[in-house]
């Protein structure tokens, strides 16, 4: 019988955590973060940095309307080790062995290892204890040299003065003095041999072969975000920051149920077993997190010589999205 513990199916059903009380959050969306001159310098910055945008609007017009179009983001961030091995080898001077006959080697996960910081990338290569042997070398079967690719181990190559023929025509009949008439030189790659010391051995025969292990720490991200049909693509809220009001670390987490938004309770559910699917098999999950931002969004409707526009102030980085900027040129390069 497996254990009934937190990692069986049936605990996934009935998560055993008292869930947060998400209610004040929720005011979260309504909140107006940038003032009114805030978002006139974010326009400034903005269109100061794009070729053939006039400044002027942006310095002269007048903001009629900031509107809170604040929305959640969920982000699931499952920190997984994976564990591979594949044969190494490296010369072999001679020399003790570290064996299997010195002691059975252990297999890959019980090899125990300092992990990096949580939710940190890293990757590490270990070499098995235990696995070391010396053996022939695949490359030349131990005889420590190759056939010589030039003369195909002759030793000798068609002489290209005479074309092997031994003789060469000037007004008469002339014996060929390059090879002196048998129509073979030696190979210059080999020196006559037919032979070239192996590379990969160093002319030993001989290697020396392990198990390397190759342990891969990855922080695996997914999110979710609400579209609140803002007037913009959600998309763009990759690039930026929001403001975190909930968070929840543990060695797995369970589905969020009782957001506000049910939206995130959706996307918690399906990110969730995304992951569980896409890991549970090949790797080890150490860790999870997910939390729940808002992300700033504000609508900005402005005035500038008689006419209505508007753009976009978002994240903690106060971005733009300025698309009917009033201050483009029809002067750009196409
Ligand atoms: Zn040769
Ligand atoms: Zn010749
Ligand atoms: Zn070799």
């Amino acid at each position: 019988m497996n254990d009934t513990g937190d990692k069986s199916g049936q605990a996934d059903q009935l998560p055993n955590k008292e869930h947060e009380e998400f209610g004040p959050y929720q005011t979260g969306l309504n909140t107006l973060y940038v003032s009114e001159q805030d978002v006139k310098d974010a326009l400034l910055q903005y269109v100061s940095r794009k070729h053939f945008y006039r400044t002027a609007p942006a310095k002269h017009m007048k903001v009629r309307n900031l509107t809170p179009l604040n929305t959640y983001r969920y982000r699931l961030e499952t920190f997984t080790e994976r564990r591979e091995t594949h044969w190494a080898s490296e010369l072999y001077g001679g020399g003790f062995v570290d064996s299997c006959a010195v002691a059975p080697p252990p297999a890959p996960w019980e090899i125990v290892v300092d992990p990096p910081p949580l939710f940190t990338d890293c990757e590490m290569h270990i070499p098995v204890p235990h696995t070391y042997s010396a053996e022939n070398c695949p490359d030349c079967k131990g005889r420590g040299s190759t056939v010589c690719p030039s003369c195909k181990g002759a030793g000798k190559k068609t002489c290209s003065a005479c074309n092997g023929n031994g003789t060469t025509w000037q007004e008469d009949v002339n014996i060929c003095s390059y090879c002196g008439g048998s129509g073979k030189v030696r190979c210059f790659k080999c020196h006559g041999n037919g032979w070239l010391k192996c590379y990969r051995c160093n002319g030993s025969g001989t290697l020396l072969f392990h198990t390397e292990l190759t342990i891969t720490w990855k922080n695996n991200k997914l999110e979710h975000v609400v579209d609140k049909n803002a007037g913009f693509a959600v998309y763009r809220l990759q690039e930026v920051a929001g403001k975190e009001i909930f968070t929840d670390e543990h060695s797995s987490v369970y589905p969020i149920v009782n957001f506000p938004e049910p939206s995130i309770n959706e996307g918690s559910r399906v990110c969730i077993e995304q992951h569980k699917m896409q890991f549970a098999s090949e790797c080890h999950i150490l860790r999870q997190k997910q939390t729940v931002e808002v992300v700033p969004v504000s609508k900005v409707e402005y005035e500038w010589k008689g006419t209505h526009h508007s753009f976009y102030v978002f994240g903690n980085e106060k971005k733009v999205y300025a698309k009917d900027y009033p201050g483009k040129c029809c002067c750009s390069v196409m």
